[in-house]
């Protein structure tokens, strides 16, 4: 086995060093058929068996109704951000969005394209870094757009946004999904691109209400209608095939460490490690706000460039990779999905403890 180093990046990420195993047996013959997982057409009935196989662990795991579709699409989160205001959102129409970071801008400006924005929130006043408590919405938004967690300046929602009456929550996952328990009644449409908690990137997980998918514009190509996927199983083209089969690999490695409840812990444990040792570091300080912060991705910095930079510099040296923080934000982020071991972030503290006392 290779000497795996710690991997901090933001994503594509860590992944369950289980599942990767799993996955490598599958590469060359998938179940005893003798054909590699990625070599089995999509129609055949290995792949269809995964296919059903992931849908259902994914119902199970977050406790999905049968009124909600779990789709399977490609073009990454970005794409689901013009997807989602073609679908819905109609000249003299308003969505509104809570602005909390890089992603829900480009959310904003392609829901521009469409129809009216309504930014209902926002925490640009603070490069932001919290999320703010209340919004102003509009007088009658035809969904409501938040990002639940955000990945570049290492803030999170720990609830639902409250959302006028009759309007859909649609969130943007891509960073936290699954890493906590969700109510998923509360959302009319939730979406993630796999790479930072599901698996590897080319797939993302839409999990959508069916009135959403009845309400979905007509007059649009057929790749881009959600209920082409959901009449199709997701299949009405080739789908990531490979993408798929490894999100139910984590999907069972999810349930298998105790379901989303256990893994809520282990993350809430995890982060606080990082958080705790900044809020006693004489040298490091965390940039979110306290009520604010992520559970996925940690940053902090030292406030003076030439330490942080020295800082990335050793602690690669050292075998903590992927620890520069986004430019937009500077310093240091750590993010610890929900694969990231436990262990890792112990050993992150103790060399910033030591670099702390080496460079104050
Ligand atoms: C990474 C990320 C995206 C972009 O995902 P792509 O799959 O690269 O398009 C969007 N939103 C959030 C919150 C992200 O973390």
């Amino acid at each position: 086995m290779s000497q795996r180093i710690n991997n901090f990046s933001a994503g594509p990420a860590v992944l369950p060093v289980e599942v990767l195993e799993e996955a490598q047996n599958s590469l060359l013959d998938f179940n005893g058929t003798g054909i590699g997982i990625m070599e089995h057409s999509h129609r055949g009935a290995a792949f269809s068996g995964v296919l059903a196989q992931t849908i259902a662990d994914c119902r199970k795991l977050a406790e999905i109704p049968d009124d909600y579709q779990v789709l399977f699409v490609q073009g990454g989160a970005s794409s689901q951000f013009f997807t989602l205001p073609m679908n819905f959102l109609s000249e003299g129409e308003t969505a509104d969005y809570l602005v909390t970071g890089a992603w829900s801008k480009k959310a904003v400006a392609q829901a521009k394209r469409f129809g009216t924005a309504h930014v209902a929130s926002t925490s640009e006043d603070r490069n932001f870094c919290y999320i703010p408590e209340t919004a102003e919405y509009s007088a009658n938004p035809k969904y409501v757009h938040f990002t639940s967690n955000n990945t570049i300046f290492g803030t999170q929602f720990h609830k639902e946004p409250e959302t006028p009456d009759g309007a859909p929550l649609i969130c943007d996952a891509s960073s936290d999904i699954f890493c906590r328990p969700l109510d998923i009644k509360k959302y009319g449409m939730i979406y993630a691109g796999a790479q930072k908690n599901l698996g590897p990137s080319g797939v993302t997980l839409v999990v959508v209400h069916d009135d959403l998918v009845k309400a979905g514009k007509l007059d649009i190509p057929e790749m881009l209608q959600y209920r082409t996927f959901a009449e199709n199983d997701s299949c009405y083209n080739t789908p990531p095939t490979f993408g798929i089969y490894f999100m139910g690999l984590v999907f069972k490695w999810i349930m298998k460490q105790g379901g989303l409840k256990e893994i809520e812990i282990r993350n809430q444990q995890k982060s606080e490690v990082l958080y705790s040792y900044l809020d006693n570091s004489n040298l490091f300080r965390a940039t979110a706000d306290r009520g604010s912060r992520s559970l996925m991705n940690v940053t902090f910095v030292t406030g003076d460039e030439t330490i942080d930079k020295r800082f990335i510099e050793q602690a690669t040296a050292a075998g903590f990779d992927g620890l520069k923080g986004h430019r937009s934000v500077g310093g240091m982020r750590a993010s610890l999905y929900n694969a990231f071991p436990p262990a890792g972030v112990k050993e992150l503290v103790d060399f910033m403890t030591d670099f702390e006392a080496k460079n104050s």
